[in-house]
């Protein structure tokens, strides 16, 4: 739209009809003072403005419509006599685009500086928004490159507080962080960990991961740098995406030998349980068949019999005593184990115990050093389970020697300790942590003894339930000493149910 303003309605009649006949749409102002009030309301991509006009004249307008920045790249064609100053004319505008015409006005004249400011003024405008989207675009830019950096710090500090080994990478695969644990098992920041010399190689199968754009998993044995022992770590790369391509990666490598371990032992449990079990199965069965044939011929001697009977009460106890240690360990995991609490005399549990021993080892020598009268408040049944898984191991794994020591005193805290020491084979210190867990062998003994690996961990389990503390002092070839500790009751004491 173009505003003409002129003070006379002829002048501005006939450049209206110029104009239009041209096709441009055309607004009109009779004084400066309304050119100005308009140009505030809307606006125009040309000014054709009559220099001399009563009141404000057209340079003042000029001046006042350059004050605002709204309107100040308006382009203005001033109409004015032949005798003005072309210098003065520009005065006061030099932004915008400005001509100025002579009076008469010559149509052709008009018609061809108005179509060359018009297109001046829309190219300045084509630029003006071409500006103001690159300076979005580039804002934007700046806004989205600060947020990555955040995130990429957040991320960052997540992976340098986690107890995994830690990195991340470039899409293409070229690491570009790992955190401090890495450096404990690689020399530098670019090398994966050295993978055990039987495992597959981290570099092969990360490339081959990179180049198919798929997550890698994989387990694999790898060593702190100043170490020996190799631990199964699991590697899992994940990656991270943005508008669905692939940006950068993350990895983690999670130390598994626990489990890993947990998970062989269990396994050797189940194998070795399913054994024992079947062992004394086996056995009942043969000793029925022989009763049965017994019977039907004429050999039945009730000694013969007997002595069948007799073996196979054994294993039946045997069978017995096996199973419950297997119900003890399921109810121990439902937190199912029950304890049937009162206050009992602890020297006549141990006498008792130890008389039980007596009587199924005659083979063996059980000496007693000292003697606590004293109450306990507990499972006394659950306390003679310990004790005599205590007393069957330090039997069952001396071999050469059939005399354990039974020590009972108070410790200066005042607790009951018992200890049941043997000079059987014994156990290295590296293993005497473990020797309470579940399902827990010493490996270079296993195959030579029988045992499910669970009875020390019900003790264990039984000790705790009790306030107590338990342990083992021992080394290979010069026997063992296991321990446990539960407090003495006292009035006070019976208060205090588990
Ligand atoms: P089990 O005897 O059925 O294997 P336990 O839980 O009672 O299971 O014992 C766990 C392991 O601790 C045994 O396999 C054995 O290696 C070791 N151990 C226990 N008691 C003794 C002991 N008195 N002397 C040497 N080793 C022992």
């Amino acid at each position: 739209m173009i505003l003409i303003v002129d003070d006379k309605p002829e002048n501005i009649f006939s450049l209206k009809r110029i104009l239009e006949i041209n096709s441009f749409e055309v607004d009109t102002a009779l004084s400066g003072e309304e050119a100005l009030k308009k140009i505030l309301k809307r606006s125009y991509s040309l000014i054709i403005l009559d220099v001399q006009m009563p009141g404000m004249d057209g340079f003042e307008v000029a001046e006042n419509i350059s004050g605002y920045s709204k309107s100040k790249d308006i382009p203005i064609i001033f109409l004015s006599a032949v005798n003005t100053d072309k210098r003065f004319i520009t005065k006061g505008y030099a932004s915008g685009g400005v001509d100025y015409i002579t009076k008469p006005v010559e149509p052709e004249i008009l018609i061809l500086k108005v179509k060359t400011l018009h297109r001046i003024y829309e190219q300045t405008r084509d630029l003006n928004d071409a500006q103001l989207a690159l300076r979005a675009e580039i804002e934007f830019r700046k806004e989205a490159q600060t947020e990555l950096k955040e995130r990429v710090q957040e991320l960052r500090s997540i992976l340098e507080s986690i107890p995994q080994i830690a990195f991340t990478a470039k899409s293409n695969g070229v690491i570009e962080f790992v955190n401090q644990h890495w450096l404990n098992y690689s020399p530098a920041q670019e090398k994966f960990p050295v993978a055990h010399p039987d495992d597959p190689n981290i570099e092969e199968r990360w490339k081959d991961a990179i180049s198919r754009n798929v997550p890698l998993e994989m387990e694999v044995r790898i060593k702190k740098l100043h170490e020996d022992e190799y631990h199964c770590h699991l590697l899992r790369t994940t990656p991270i995406k943005e508008a669905e391509v692939i940006v950068k990666w993350v990895g983690t490598f999670t130390d598994i030998e626990d489990q890993k371990k947990a998970e062989m032992r269990k396994d050797e449990f189940l194998s070795i349980a399913s054994h024992e079990l079947k062992t004394p199965l086996t056995s009942i069965k043969a000793y029925m068949q022989l009763l049965e044939r017994a019977f039907s011929s004429e050999l039945k001697t009730s000694k013969v019999s007997a002595n069948y009977l007799q073996r196979a009460q054994f294993q039946v106890d045997k069978l017995h005593s096996l199973i419950a240690d297997l119900l003890d360990i399921s109810k121990i995991e439902s937190g199912k184990l029950k304890f049937n609490e009162k206050v009992f005399n602890f020297e006549n549990l141990l006498a008792n115990s130890i008389d039980i021993i007596r009587q199924t080892n005659h083979e063996v020598t059980i000496i007693r050093k000292g003697t606590v009268d004293k109450f306990v408040y507990g499972d006394e049944i659950r306390i003679e389970q310990v004790i005599l898984n205590y007393l069957t191991n330090a039997i069952k794994y001396s071999p050469d020697n059939k005399e354990v020591i039974v020590e009972n005193s108070l410790t200066p805290e005042g607790d009951i300790i018992v200890r049941v020491i043997d000079s059987g084979i014994g156990i290295s210190a590296d293993k005497h942590a473990e020797i309470f867990n579940k399902y827990y062998r010493v490996d270079e003994t296993s195959n030579r003894f029988q045992g499910l690996g669970i009875g020390l961990y019900i003790c264990s389990e039984i000790i705790k339930r009790h306030h107590g503390s338990f342990g083992v002092e021992s080394s290979p070839g010069k026997g063992s000493s296991f321990y446990f500790c539960i407090p003495v009751h006292t009035p006070e004491t019976t208060l205090i149910k588990p």
